[in-house]
Formats: C-alpha cells, sequence, structure tokens
C-alpha cells in the first residue's frame, strides 16, 4: 500500500517518534494502525501467536475447524469498530442484515426490524405484529422506550432491573426482550446493569436509525479480518512481535524513552499504549515504575469483575434451518448462527449457539453442557431430530466481558494514565460503551488521538457517532444527561 504525503510528511517531522502498543487485541490494533498512518513508528506486541485477542479465531483441536472463540456481533452504530476495519480496508467482509428473527420454543416465529416509518418508530410496524408479545407486553414496551427518549443522568445509580419494575414491564416483555436482548447484548444480568448503558443500547439499536441498528457479522473467521493489520504496519515501518509476554516497563526521564520488557528481550520507545484487559493490566502495575495516581488506577481496576459467555459449535450432515441467525426464546440458549450460511466459502452445516449473560451454563460439565444445548435446539427446529451430530464443540470464556453495574463510570479511566508518555486502551477504559469491540476500537482511537496530540500533530482519530435520525434528530438531547 502506498504511504500518503500526509503521512510522510509527518514522518519527516517526526523521524525518531516509536510507540511501543502492547496487546493486539481490536483496542491495541485499531491504535497501532491508526498511529502507523499518521507517521508513527508503531511496535505492535502480543503474548500470542495471533492478534485478535478477546475477538479472534483458531483452529480448534477437537474438530479440525478453524472458529471465532465465539460469534461476535457489531452493529452499524459501532462507528469507530467500522473506522479500523476500513483504515485495513476489510468494512466489504461485515454482512449487514435488519431483521432479526425470534423464535418461541415449538418454532413459531416473529421477526422485530425496521420500516419506512421515521425514527425513532421504525421498528413499531414489526413490533406489533410479533406474535412472541402479548399486547400488555407490546404496550409495556412502548411506555419502556418512550421513557427512555429522556436523557438518563450519567451518574444515575438505579439498576435496568429496578427501573423496569419502576416502569411497569410484564414479564413478558421483561424475559423476551430486557433480559434476552438487551441484557444479552450487555452481558449481565438485569440487576447487575447500570440504567444508562440499558438506554445507551436502547437508543442505538432500536431508536437513533435503522443504520445505527443493523446488524454486522464477519463473513471470515475472525482473524482473518486482522490478517492485513501486519502489512499495514510493516509498509508504514512498523513491526509486530507476536508470542511476546511483556513484563513490565522501565522509564527514563533523562532520554524521555521507555524500555519495554518483554520474556524475549526489551523494546525502547518514545510512547507506550497498555491496549490490555483490565486484569493483564493490574498484573502489571507492581512492575512499572512509581508514580502519583497508580495506586488509584490499582483500586478502579479492582471494581471490574467478568462475565462468562459460553458457545456450542456443531457440525451436523444436513441443513437444520434456512435461518441465518436467530433468537431463541425462553430457555437457556438465547442466540443461533447459522455459519455455514454466514461464512463465505465455510461449506458444511455448521450451526453456532451462543449462551450469555448467565453463569450457571457456564457452571456445567461439558457432556451436560452439550446435552442441554441439543435438546433445546430441536424444541426450535425439528429438522435437528432426523440430522446426525458429525462433531461438536464447546467454547466457555469465562472472561468474556465486563460487568457494567451501576457506578461502574467511576472505576473507568481515562486514556491518560498517571505515567508520562504512557497511555491506557481497552474495552474497560472510559469510553461510555460496554463491553464490545466497539469500545475497544474506541479506546485505541482515543489512546492514539492523545499521543497525536502530544506529538503536536493533532487530528480526530475517534470517529464521531452517526447522527440520529427522522424525528431523533429533534427528541431527546442526547442518550445521557
Ligand atoms: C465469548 C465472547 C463473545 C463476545 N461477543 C461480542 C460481540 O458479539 N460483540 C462485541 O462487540 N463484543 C463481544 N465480545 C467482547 C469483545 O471481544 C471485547 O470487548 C473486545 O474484543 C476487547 O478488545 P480489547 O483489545 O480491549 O481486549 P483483548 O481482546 O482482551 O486484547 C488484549 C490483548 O492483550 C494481550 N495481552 C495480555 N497480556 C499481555 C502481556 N502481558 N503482554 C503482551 N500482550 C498481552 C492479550 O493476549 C490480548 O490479545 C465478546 C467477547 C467474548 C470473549
Amino acid at each position: 500500500m502506498q504511504k500518503t504525503e500526509e503521512t510522510l510528511s509527518v514522518l519527516r517531522q517526526n523521524p525518531a517518534k516509536t510507540v511501543t502498543v502492547i496487546g493486539a487485541g481490536v483496542a491495541g490494533m485499531s491504535a497501532a494502525c491508526a498511529l502507523a498512518e499518521a507517521g508513527l513508528r508503531v511496535q505492535l506486541v502480543e503474548r500470542r501467536g495471533y492478534l485478535g485477542g478477546r475477538a479472534s479465531s483458531y483452529l480448534h483441536p477437537g474438530v479440525h475447524e478453524i472458529i471465532d472463540n465465539c460469534q461476535h456481533v457489531l452493529f452499524g452504530c459501532c462507528t469507530n469498530l467500522i473506522g479500523f476495519y476500513r483504515r485495513i480496508g476489510v468494512a466489504d467482509r461485515i454482512h449487514w442484515t435488519s431483521e432479526m428473527t425470534m423464535i418461541e420454543p415449538g418454532g413459531r416465529r416473529s421477526a422485530l426490524g425496521p420500516s419506512w416509518l421515521p425514527a425513532p418508530l421504525h421498528g413499531l410496524p414489526k413490533l406489533m405484529t410479533a406474535h412472541a408479545f402479548t399486547p400488555g407486553d407490546k404496550l409495556a414496551l412502548g411506555r419502556a422506550f418512550g421513557a427512555l427518549m429522556r436523557p438518563v443522568a450519567a451518574d444515575s445509580s438505579e439498576s435496568l432491573g429496578a427501573w423496569l419494575s419502576r416502569n411497569g414491564q410484564t414479564e413478558g416483555a421483561i424475559n423476551r426482550f430486557w433480559r434476552l436482548v438487551i441484557a444479552s447484548a450487555l452481558n449481565a444480568e438485569i440487576d447487575q446493569i447500570a440504567l444508562p448503558y440499558a438506554a445507551k443500547v436502547i437508543r442505538e439499536l432500536f431508536m437513533n436509525s435503522a443504520e445505527a441498528g443493523s446488524m454486522g457479522m464477519s463473513t471470515v473467521p475472525l482473524s482473518d479480518l486482522y490478517a492485513g493489520v501486519i502489512p499495514f504496519l510493516e509498509e508504514r515501518g512498523g513491526r509486530v512481535h507476536l508470542n511476546t509476554h511483556v513484563e513490565g516497563a522501565g522509564w527514563d526521564e533523562r532520554r524521555a524513552q521507555w524500555t519495554v520488557r518483554t520474556r524475549t528481550g526489551e523494546l525502547t520507545s518514545e510512547y507506550v499504549i497498555a491496549a490490555l484487559p483490565f486484569e493483564a493490566m493490574q498484573g502489571l502495575l507492581p512492575h512499572l515504575p512509581a508514580a502519583e495516581g497508580a495506586e488509584k488506577l490499582a483500586q478502579q481496576i479492582a471494581q471490574h469483575e467478568h462475565w462468562p459467555i459460553c458457545s456450542v459449535h456443531l457440525w451436523f450432515d444436513r441443513e437444520i434451518t434456512e435461518l441465518e441467525h436467530a433468537v431463541l426464546l425462553d430457555r437457556e440458549i438465547h442466540w443461533m448462527y447459522n455459519q455455514s450460511r454466514l461464512q463465505t466459502g465455510r461449506g458444511g452445516h455448521y450451526i453456532e449457539l451462543v449462551v450469555s449473560a448467565t453463569r450457571a451454563f457456564a457452571a456445567l460439565k461439558r457432556e451436560e453442557a452439550i446435552a442441554l444445548a441439543l435438546g433445546e435446539l430441536t424444541e426450535f427446529f425439528p429438522r435437528v431430530k432426523e440430522a446426525k451430530l458429525e462433531k461438536v464443540a464447546l467454547v466457555k470464556e469465562v472472561r468474556a466481558t465486563f460487568g457494567v453495574p451501576p457506578g461502574i463510570d467511576a472505576s473507568r479511566p481515562s486514556a491518560v494514565s498517571p505515567w508520562p508518555s504512557l497511555f491506557l486502551a481497552g474495552d474497560w477504559v472510559a469510553t461510555g460503551w460496554p463491553s464490545t469491540m466497539e469500545s475497544g476500537a474506541r479506546s485505541g482511537h482515543l489512546a492514539a488521538d492523545a499521543i497525536c496530540q502530544s506529538v503536536r500533530e493533532p487530528r480526530a482519530i475517534l470517529v464521531p457517532d452517526l447522527k440520529p435520525r427522522g424525528l431523533m434528530r429533534w427528541l431527546g438531547a442526547g442518550n445521557r444527561e
């Protein structure tokens, strides 16, 4: 790829500015690529042998197939993640859809999705005809959506669960919409979700515009999406160090330089971005120089908690459904993804089931989890009874996401760290987004913006939010007060 004139001019002005980015998840990759494009020399360091972190694919030894560690879904409102995909030239590998099929045990289907009506009314016609909800559920949902049009105070200490009880939600609305769609997007139980985060998801996915709520899924295994990251960085003078575990770092005040210590050697640079999950950042803290504010950061990290996500990957001898994906109601398993239809050239009959927002499923033994998933799948897709199961893999990601309980914002630090020229990234830092790839990409772009500011090359790397459409342009000033 050609370096742009702009990039070359920055390189000429800052010939020696090097950045070490620790961690090659979405946060680290987004920061690294944005900074390389801005003309800095980037060293991206990853302890594993592949890129992607918690959103990656690998060859599963049990089934001899490349699988994603779990289906990762994005939405039209994920402007920074899409910006990262555009930067590395893979945005066209995302398959977009606006319709969400909900299936009841027994097989009855309802569809949610946009219509010709202007936002925020665009989803109303399909919601009104959905069999999955009683008239009482629909009325309750309509009332709740109306109430959430008003901005929610960012420091609200109310949980989603408490707010739902206060706003007269029916059992059907709670179980089939709030628990399944919203709590599973935030991967926590409703009492463990801060209201402003739930309100944000509702507004982005269901109110702001049909585009913001459209759902994207990769048509290739996740790590293939990032295959271009290494050449992208190398063509701009950067380097990727895989299988390189960072153990600590020291700051030389006189030279204004960091030395990052890895198990295989040392790397020096003017800047560092620690793009790590919160527990890895916690592990690194004792191996960084003493600094005012480090203790507060340790206390903030200690407030974070993990939530698991499990996925069951099944290969059948025949197709069990023509649907690409569906929400499965009233059972332990929540989402079905027909990977043979979603991924280009995948072949076979590969179905992935996802169970989020529950610790009980993650605690099941392998055989129990698979038997439960298969039994439930049969209730939704009777063709499973005739199909032969050829192979199966169970993936339990115990540290999938961090929770967003009331008060969590006080424990999400900004990109600016207690150390000079060291910036924080990772989905858990202060982005206003829950634990998602978008939060990772945003955090990476925020850290990259901070470094560009520091080398006196300010630029707007953070991609702005989509503008609300239709009536939403005038209704409600924003998600949070
Ligand atoms: C099962 C599952 C399902 C999910 N589903 C979705 C979804 O549908 N949609 C969505 O948007 N998000 C989803 N997420 C969340 C999403 O994957 C994360 O929010 C996002 O990938 C976090 O990116 P990150 O770069 O902040 O962190 P990470 O991906 O954790 O990246 C950090 C990187 O740092 C590396 N590292 C750690 N310690 C060191 C060290 N000492 N030295 C060097 N490298 C180190 C790690 O190996 C890792 O590669 C899901 C997550 C999981 C696990």
